[in-house]
């Protein structure tokens, strides 16, 4: 088992911070005056008791995701989509102007985001042709300053999965945080490293209800990782972070596993009908390996391509402009109707 000083990487004001102690925290039950709450209630009917404020530290949901990925709840954060999860880790690990942190492009866009609204200099180490982690130049690219390393498996925009000896190889030897982003992972043929918490104590896992779920307009997003950086992303989220009604389509989903599988396992299977229609279109050059619920492909005049599309009204990504992705687009995995409609498009077009 690594061994990582969890406290020495968090910024001082963090480790000292007193963290604002709501209402709820003290007592959820009796006659609550003491949140200024409206006793009148919601105006319309609600079962939800919308006039409460939630549940800080959201344990119910916790729990149902520990027992999912076979954790426990003290490994387990939620937040606002996984993009809250992002922000917190830098605003907990990294001091404004000073700390910084590698990504790996091409990569999913909101690391780089996140790190300038945080005044947090990006170092990026290229990811190889076949879209592989550099484990020696992303250890050489370390300073003393580098407090994260960022790693999407499987990768947006990319959709393949990391090696898992590369990633295995930074978090023995980096001793700082690893983020391992994992939106995607119950697409993977690979398992989730959220069962690698216990032995990696800088490793934090993210993953999300957008995706596999089917539910990105509630905005839930989970950090798993051992139990001491959790309470710190607990200490400094806002208090209230995720809402009932959030919580509450949640726990319907995790209520309904069996179609949340069977929609995976759809996806999955449109998934290879799509891959061997690209790969037998005579335009198309290369479609990429592909371990999530979209497929990166090559094709002549991408951008022109990707226009035409739209005029279609076929939406899908332009994604020439990231390295090693000249002329490529980004298909997201539809349903089979919609991917016909794609094709037919795409049939359309000169
Ligand atoms: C879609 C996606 C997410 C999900 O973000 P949410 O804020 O949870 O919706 C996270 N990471 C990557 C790489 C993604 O592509």
């Amino acid at each position: 088992m690594k061994k990582t000083n969890i406290n020495s990487l968090v910024r001082e004001n963090i480790r000292d911070l007193k963290p604002y102690r709501s209402a709820r925290d003290d007592f959820d039950s009796g006659i609550l005056l003491d949140a200024n709450e409206n006793s009148f209630g919601a105006p319309f009917s609600d079962e939800l008791e919308l006039n409460r404020y939630p549940m800080p530290y959201q344990e119910q949901l916790r729990d149902q995701i520990a027992a999912f990925r076979g954790v426990n709840r003290e490994n387990i954060f939620v937040g606002v989509g996984s993009d809250e999860a992002i922000d917190l880790l830098f605003r907990i690990f990294c001091r404004p102007g000073k700390d910084r942190i590698i990504i790996n492009p091409p990569t999913y866009g909101m690391y780089k985001v996140s790190a300038n609204i945080n005044d947090v200099p990006v170092d990026e180490v290229l990811l190889t042709e076949s879209f592989q982690l550099q484990p020696e130049k992303i250890l050489a690219a370390v300073q003393p300053e580098t407090k994260m390393i960022f790693i999407c498996s499987p990768n947006n925009p990319t959709a393949n999965s990391m090696s898992v000896t590369d990633i295995a190889k930074v978090l023995e030897e980096f001793d700082g945080i690893v983020v391992v982003d994992e939106a995607y992972i119950d697409f993977s043929r690979q398992g989730s490293l959220a069962n690698n918490i216990a032995e990696f104590p800088n490793l934090v896992v993210l993953q999300t209800l957008s995706k596999s779920f089917g539910l990105a307009g509630i905005r839930l997003g989970i950090a798993l990782a051992n139990a001491e950086v959790i309470s710190y992303m607990m200490k400094v989220k806002a208090p209230y972070n995720v809402n009932k009604l959030t919580s509450q389509k949640a726990l319907e989903g995790f209520a309904n596993l069996d179609h949340v599988k069977k929609n995976i396992e759809s996806i999955m299977e449109e998934r290879e009908r799509v891959i061997g229609k690209l790969v037998s279109n005579a335009r198309v050059e290369k479609v990429f390996p592909t371990d999530a619920n979209f497929v990166m492909f090559r094709i002549p005049d991408a951008e022109d391509v990707y226009r035409k599309l739209a005029d279609e009204g076929v939406i899908i990504r332009y994604r020439g402009n990231e390295p090693h992705c000249e002329n490529c687009l980004r298909l997201t995995i539809g349903t089979a109707a919609e991917n016909d409609r794609f094709f037919a498009a795409l049939e359309n077009i000169e």
